[in-house]
């Protein structure tokens, strides 16, 4: 029989569905919360200004489009350290990375690493997690333990969840760690629950891997990555994927890192050669235009500013809608003390539809919502459609 008919059919995806829905609404007061990317007043996601003069810059001095190399533009990996560890670790040999396709390379590739070490690994994940961790970490060989991460009725991390499973998991295993605004819940841990985690991975010899795709966008820059980097000084390896993609809206260009911490020089040098070899197979190289664009920024100070302050408005925007929504409904409370551009509101699939049928409000099925598809005129309607629920 032919090869393919064996191929079995796959799930759509039902965000795309659900920009498909919102696009086919003729209500002209329709409000989509569905797609995970930043968006403006004007429910745009611009080209930050920032990145459009690096761009230029870039377009006015390339003079080759020649390969650069597996582990991509090292340049761009080292003007992320200081942003992404603190200025303190800037030179610091026990950490370092390699430039992937986005957070999603990263993480398909510290997956990668991590089943080639030891294969079949366990990694332990809270859920609900970010959609695609499963399928990435299990197509990789990886097996996975799920441990429940949020309550949604109290809207709450499950800490005592979190320290089960970290007691729990034997010595070698994986813990996959949310470095701030958790995606789908805006539920952090906070820090003193971090130091908990930092030490349990010490004292159990647990690997963090940690996703750090939101830097900037929950409490700043710096906060944001305070306690993943206390966490660091606690562990002596672990793995951080990182992205680009929403911190510098590069999304389409796809912008990210995988970097490791490894005292161990041996050890270290071999790591490397494997992120490497793994690398040549999967894309050979990484792209270059946005990693350059992001070096670029971060290498020049006043680039560099304007696009802290660029992001500070982003984030801003998206506090403030939390803010309104409290303020126009304070049943709504919750959302003041979460962080990014998602949480996930405890409705259940019917109800989520009736928001969609009745006014026009696109959601995720999980209840999840990005604040940021809001603009603040809606906020009266979004706070009086959710009333009848909280
Ligand atoms: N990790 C989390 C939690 C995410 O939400 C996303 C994107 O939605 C990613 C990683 C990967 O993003 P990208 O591959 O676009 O950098």
């Amino acid at each position: 029989s032919p090869l393919f008919a064996a191929l079995k059919d796959q799930p759509s995806d039902s965000l795309l569905e659900l920009i498909q829905l919102h696009g086919a609404d003729p209500r002209t007061d329709k409000i989509d919360l569905g797609v995970g990317v930043y968006k403006d007043e004007q429910g745009h996601t611009p080209v930050m200004t920032a990145v459009k003069q690096a761009e230029t810059i870039l377009l006015n001095s390339q003079t080759s489009k020649s390969y650069l190399g597996t582990a991509g533009d090292m340049g761009f990996v080292e003007a992320l350290i200081p942003v992404v560890f603190g200025e303190a670790r800037r030179g610091d040999t026990a950490l370092s990375g390699v430039q992937t396709p986005g957070g999603t390379g990263a993480l398909r590739l510290a997956a990668e690493l991590l089943n080639r070490a030891r294969p079949g690994a366990t990694v332990w994940v809270g859920t609900p997690t970010w959609i695609n961790h499963f399928p990435l970490l299990e197509d990789a060989g990886l097996t996975i333990r799920e441990y429940r991460y949020f309550d949604r009725n109290t809207q709450s991390v499950i800490f005592a969840g979190v320290r089960k499973a970290l007691e729990s998991a034997p010595p070698g295993d994986i813990i996959l760690l949310h470095a701030c605004c958790h995606n789908p819940t805006g539920a952090d841990l906070s820090p003193e629950q971090w130091r908990e985690v930092a030490s349990l991975c010490a004292e159990r010899s647990l690997l963090p891997l940690i996703d750090l795709a939101y830097q900037g966008l929950g409490q700043g820059l710096e906060a944001d990555c305070s306690p993943m980097r206390d966490l660091l000084k606690h562990v002596p390896e672990a793995l951080i994927a990182y992205s680009c993609n929403k911190n510098f809206a590069l999304y389409r260009d796809r912008v990210g890192a995988l970097f490791y911490q490894c005292g161990d020089e041996a050890r270290r040098e071999r790591l490397r050669g494997n992120l490497v070899n793994l690398a040549r197979t999967l894309w050979s190289m990484p792209p270059d235009h946005g990693a350059a664009v992001v070096r670029l920024i971060l290498s020049d100070a006043a680039l560099a500013r304007m696009w802290s302050d660029e992001l500070d408005t982003m984030r801003r925007r998206v506090h403030s809608l939390r803010a309104a929504l409290v303020a126009a409904h304070p049943g709504l409370g919750f959302l003041r003390w979460q962080n990014g551009l998602f949480s996930t509101l405890p409705l259940s699939p019917e109800e989520v539809l009736s928001l969609r049928t009745q006014h026009g409000i696109y959601m995720a099925a999980s209840g999840r919502l990005n604040l940021a598809g809001l603009a603040t005129a809606q906020v009266p309607v979004l706070a009086a459609a959710l009333e009848p629920y909280f």
